[in-house]
């Protein structure tokens, strides 16, 4: 299928999935194990236990099945799963197109195995060079990103390649690098500002804090992307995203979606609250064991309350989020970027 259907599709789909009150994407977090040693990471061996095979392929039948159109394959590093290419083989044979998001170090030995399971690869990318591979603390991995992107380039099965920027107090000054080097691969560029916590049950706890960008200077980033977009630097944040956060780093100014529109699963099978993200909704082996369909989750009064209590939180600050939720609320801007994405 050509891209520019698999968007239109995607666009079908985001709206039956809001007629049905349902999420568009299945957010799965595959493992917590990673061979990176990132200071910003809040998920690294967060959670110990995963889902063996079959009850990850059970997850994405039941998620193809409840009308969900895509499958984000996260962690941790998703690269460390052997079982990866079948995971990826079960949520296309569900029908769901899938984003892979990887720091890429194994992805040379692993890409015969996976090519045309992939339709949006995401790189996570905070430097470039010798800086990169401090930040991951992956000696090398620099080098191995930037040959994996020039031998996929001629691949026919080649994926939408993006990469993942988090700026924060360890890569100052890093933007102009990365953005030159996402123009070298022929790849989409996201700016996030670092996430420093998560709401819990006790309100917001931001372990990460002292690593965030101050104020004036995530203004002043968001500013910098802003003047490389207008450059023709491959940015994707939409504009009306960087001027948010130029004008408020707070990034308060929005109603948030993005429960409505993501299902978050973690490693071990528990199906995440967002706004009380020590405690579960549910429990996908347990859904599985007792025969429910994993659509029963979203009659559930914890899942209500988890959608009805996001509308009025605003603890998060990245683009995935608050751009899906202008997503979800059918804004022209985004629904221009979904069509951009098309010819990538
Ligand atoms: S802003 Fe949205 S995604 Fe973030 S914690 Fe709140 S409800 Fe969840």
């Amino acid at each position: 299928m050509s891209r520019l259907s698999t968007r239109a599709r995607f666009l079908f789909r985001l709206l039956q999935a809001r007629r049905r009150r349902r999420p568009l994407t299945l957010s799965h977090l595959v493992t917590s194990r990673c061979d990176g040693r990132c200071p910003t990471c809040l998920w690294r061996g967060r959670t110990p236990g995963e889902m063996d095979t079959s009850t990850v392929r059970w997850l994405y039948e039941e998620a193809g099945r409840a009308g969900l159109a895509h499958v984000v394959v996260w962690g941790g590093e998703p690269l460390l799963r052997v079982d990866l290419p079948a995971l990826l083989e079960g949520a296309r044979r569900a029908g769901m197109a899938t984003t892979l998001i990887s720091n890429g170090w194994a992805l040379a030995e692993r890409w015969a195995e996976l090519r045309g399971l992939v339709d949006v690869l995401i790189l996570s990318l905070d430097d470039t060079g010798r800086a990169h591979d401090l930040l991951r603390g992956l000696p090398g991995l620099f080098e191995r990103l930037e040959s994996f992107a020039v031998d996929v380039r001629e691949d026919p099965l080649r994926p939408a390649l993006l990469v993942n920027t988090v700026v924060s107090r360890e890569n100052r000054g890093a933007l102009g690098r990365v953005a030159a080097a996402a123009r070298r691969w022929g790849a989409g560029l996201y700016l996030c500002p670092m996430e420093t916590g998560e709401m819990t049950s006790r309100g917001f706890v931001a372990p990460l804090a002292g690593l965030a960008l101050p104020p004036d200077e995530l203004r002043a980033v968001a500013a910098e992307a802003r003047a490389l977009k207008d450059a023709g630097l491959p940015i994707l944040n939409t504009c009306a995203y960087l001027d948010l956060v130029a004008r408020d780093p707070a990034i308060a100014g929005y109603a948030c979606r993005a429960p409505r529109a993501v299902l978050t699963v973690q490693p071990n099978g528990v199906i995440r609250d967002c706004v009380r993200r020590d405690e579960a909704i549910a429990d996908v082996r347990d859904l599985r064991a007792k025969g429910a369909p994993l659509a029963s989750v979203f009659s559930l009064p914890r899942y209500r309350a988890m959608v009805a209590a996001s509308c009025s939180c605003t603890a998060c600050n990245n683009p995935d989020v608050v751009e899906l939720s202008w997503l979800w609320d059918l804004r022209p801007a985004m629904l221009g970027k979904v069509a951009e994405l098309a010819t990538r």
